[in-house]
């Protein structure tokens, strides 16, 4: 399904104070790591990953930060919003133990790609890391799940980045393949510990169309597109990359380095 639907929100529940998660009934047949691109024709559209779908409903999980992200959270059931999608490339499921990180709203992918390593019978590690305590996402939603579940607060108890619980994990456990999403300097930190394995990331890059028309995600040199070959990329496509964690590009196209 790839064509606009207008839907009513089912229910929208406060997940802490940094984000949101939106409730949709629909039968959109989602893959881990797939997209919707999101408008209240307010202003603009985004690009939200699909946090959780089972063919009746999808849930997208949205963190407050700009304008446009703090008013859909604000949004009330019942309220309306339109959606295209689902786009992109999902996580291709590796056999073996599994090594999940996430960052901050980088955990929503995550989710619904940890149900479906599960159920193919796998185990599975996540690490949820945010700055901040208050801004952890999800940690509920995994401890259900039959996953070696950790998270981690770089201003709580031992204030490990997610990176640096990752190298931990990764001394004691023969993973097989790391899926990761967040911000880009968190995945490029985590490409530089990781050992020989596969490993698959998920990108946020500017978007506009989503479909692979406009460019605006296309990423240097080879301008493979976020929107359509990502936003999950292979070890083999990042390693070729020349802008991974080092710039990204604005709505003009300018490039706009990653802050350290
Ligand atoms: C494939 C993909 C999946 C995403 N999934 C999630 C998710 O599950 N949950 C979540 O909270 N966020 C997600 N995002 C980020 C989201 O699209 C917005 O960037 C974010 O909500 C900020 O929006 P804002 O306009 O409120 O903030 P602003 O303050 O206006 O922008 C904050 C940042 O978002 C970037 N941004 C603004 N517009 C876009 C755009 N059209 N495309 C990409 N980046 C943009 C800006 O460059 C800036 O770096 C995803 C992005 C991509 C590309």
């Amino acid at each position: 399904m790839s064509d606009r639907v207008t839907l009513k929100i089912k229910r929208i529940v406060d997940e802490g104070p940094s984000a949101a998660s939106l409730y949709f009934d629909s039968d959109m047949k989602v893959l881990p790591g797939q997209f919707v691109m999101l408008t209240d024709y307010e202003e603009g559209e985004r690009p939200f990953s699909v946090a959780d779908a089972d063919g009746s409903g999808i849930c997208l999980t949205i963190k407050r930060m700009g304008p446009f992200s703090k008013r859909i959270c604000s949004k009330k059931a019942g309220d309306l919003i339109s959606l295209r999608g689902p786009f992109g490339n999902p996580f291709t499921l590796v056999s073996g133990v599994s090594l999940l990180v996430g960052g901050g709203a980088g955990i929503a992918p995550l989710y619904l790609l940890a149900r479906g390593l599960i159920a193919s019978g796998n185990r599975v590690i996540v690490v949820n890391g945010a700055r901040t305590q208050d801004a952890l996402l999800l940690g509920a939603w995994f401890g259900r799940l039959d996953a070696d579940y950790r998270e981690t607060a770089e201003d709580t108890g031992e204030k490990l980045s997610s990176v640096q619980l990752a190298a931990r994990i990764l001394e004691r456990e023969k993973v097989g393949c790391v899926y990761a999403a967040g911000p880009e300097l968190m995945m490029a930190a985590l490409k530089d510990i990781l050992p020989d394995i596969p490993y698959q990331f998920s990108f946020e890059r500017y978007m506009k169309c989503g479909v692979g028309v406009c460019g605006s995600c296309a990423c240097d040199p080879s301008g493979i597109r976020v929107c359509v070959e990502g936003p999950v990329f292979g070890r083999e496509q990042i390693e070729k990359l020349s802008d991974f964690g080092v710039y990204k590009r604005d709505s003009t196209g300018a490039r706009v380095p990653f802050r350290k």
